[in-house]
């Protein structure tokens, strides 16, 4: 009977069975992995914790939303200052300037190494 009940507790909870490679004794499952409560050793979570992880990451990234959009900007052959790269995102701006009391509208060359992520920018 007390066979029976723990292997029905151990399939309810999904944990499988570990058991501390340095003392022998069994791990108990934590977000870190399982960790022997005699001497404190760590072994890293099942396969199942880490895919857990790894679902969530696309979720909490709005940041590569912005990156997407500058794909579509086109791609010329410029070589990058920082790191030599010899390709570069590319578009042009326009801003309002003075110069020497005659307002011009200046152009500017925007950049953004497609390696090193480094941007720079040429004024016309
Ligand atoms: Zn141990
Ligand atoms: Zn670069």
């Amino acid at each position: 009977m007390n066979t029976l009940t723990g292997i029905t507790i151990d399939g309810v909870t999904g944990e499988r069975m570990k058991f501390c490679d340095i003392c022998n004794s069994r791990m108990k499952l934590s977000k870190k992995g399982y960790v022997c409560s005699k001497c404190g050793n760590i072994i890293q979570a099942t396969a199942g914790l880490i895919e857990v992880k790894k679902i969530k990451i696309p979720e909490s990234e709005p940041i590569s939303i912005v990156d997407d959009s500058r794909k579509n900007f086109p791609k010329i052959n410029r070589i990058c200052p920082n790191c030599r790269n010899p390709k570069a995102f590319h578009w042009f701006s326009t801003v309002n300037g003075e110069h020497a009391g005659v307002k011009q509208e200046r152009t500017v060359e925007h950049f953004i190494c497609t390696e090193c992520q480094h941007t720079w920018t040429i004024t016309r």
